[in-house]
């Protein structure tokens, strides 16, 4: 089959690689519609540590099944479906306590397995999810990223009588901004560039500067209390230790942003006591693609209408451009005519 195959950092191309044959709890899937993740730049920068070259990135999925393993009656060939591309362990403390998400063998498809950037992706069957009728797999492929939205909203416990501010308008920012408000709470986002906080506004949250006078502004919002929540999507060390200074007292954190490994973030202790603040990390999502699916089924979400879609098999030439130039696209989504 033709994919898009990252050889090495900086190396990818367009290219021929063996198509899966499914084995009896499998399904074997034509893709429609792969979305561009950072986890996907991260491989193409070499910056991601799972990442074993050759690999065929790509982890937000839509397309249309083709065959189906003996055991498989779930779904049918014909049918329009999303993949969940998280494989744990089922053996491990979190998987046995109902946190497979945070599994310690967690594999990831598009990462440890053969991703989305190709004709053809083969799935466990118990990871692909049917998509509603009316949905483009355009518009699908933004489950994954929903989903990441929805389990950072549970993990801070998000309300509609919550005040919850949000750290970072970037593509997972914005997917926290759409599940926050669709909770129906008040959302506040934050970035430091002009174009993403635009795009948050567009959505139908209220924005703010990522400037030295946040916090003031976030406290003068909130009749001096802070915010109730506070979600940090950006990934620097520098926000997340403001995180501490801007929340309420017994509000939550919500960690979803990664920092490099060996970085460290260091909070005021007095401060953490004080408020009885809980932080909460927040990793992948559990259990969230069905209620992601309801959404963009419905007319609540509207993120995709800002994203871009490109032919897949310019797929080096794109991931070029967007390293040179990362604002280039805010989301783009690879589509196969
Ligand atoms: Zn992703
Ligand atoms: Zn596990």
């Amino acid at each position: 089959m033709k994919a898009a195959i990252f050889d090495a950092p900086h190396e990818l191309r367009v290219g021929s690689w063996p198509t899966p044959e499914p084995g009896s709890k499998d399904v074997l899937i034509s893709v429609n519609a792969a979305g561009i993740c950072a986890g996907d730049l991260y491989i193409y920068s070499g910056k991601n540590p799972y990442a074993e070259y050759p690999i065929i990135g790509g982890h937000e999925v839509c397309g249309t099944v083709v065959k189906v393993g003996s055991h498989v009656h779930t779904v049918a060939p014909g049918q329009l479906v999303v993949v969940e591309p998280f494989l744990p362990c089922g053996k491990c403390y979190p998987c046995r306590v109902g946190k497979p998400n945070c599994c310690a063998n967690l594999q990831i498809i598009g990462v440890h397995r053969p991703g989305g950037y190709a004709e053809y992706l083969l799935a466990p069957a118990t990871n692909v999810h049917l998509v509603p009728s009316g949905v483009s797999p355009f518009r699908a492929s933004f489950a994954e990223p929903i989903t990441i939205g929805l389990h950072a909203c549970q993990r801070g416990q998000v309300s509609a009588a919550d005040y919850v501010l949000v750290l970072g308008c970037g593509p997972i920012g914005l997917a926290i901004i759409e599940v926050a408000l669709v909770r129906g709470a008040r959302v506040v986002a934050t970035d430091v560039l002009d174009s993403r906080r635009n795009i948050a506004q567009r959505l139908g949250a209220e924005t703010l500067k990522a400037d030295e006078k946040l916090i003031e502004n976030v406290f003068a919002q909130t009749g001096g209390e802070g915010a109730p929540v506070v979600i940090e999507a950006t990934g620097n060390p520098a926000v997340m230790q403001s995180t501490i200074n801007v929340v309420a007292a017994g509000g939550r954190i919500v960690i979803v942003g990664l920092v490099a490994k060996g970085v460290h973030v260091s909070l005021p202790g007095l401060e953490f006591t004080r408020k009885e603040v809980s932080i909460y990390g927040s990793r992948t999502e559990l259990g969230c693609f069905p209620e992601a699916l309801a959404l963009l089924a419905s007319d609540k979400i509207k993120y995709p209408e800002h994203a871009s879609d490109f032919d897949l098999w310019s797929a080096p030439a794109v991931f070029a451009e967007i390293a040179r130039n990362p604002s280039m696209v805010h989301k783009g989504v690879f589509v196969i005519h």
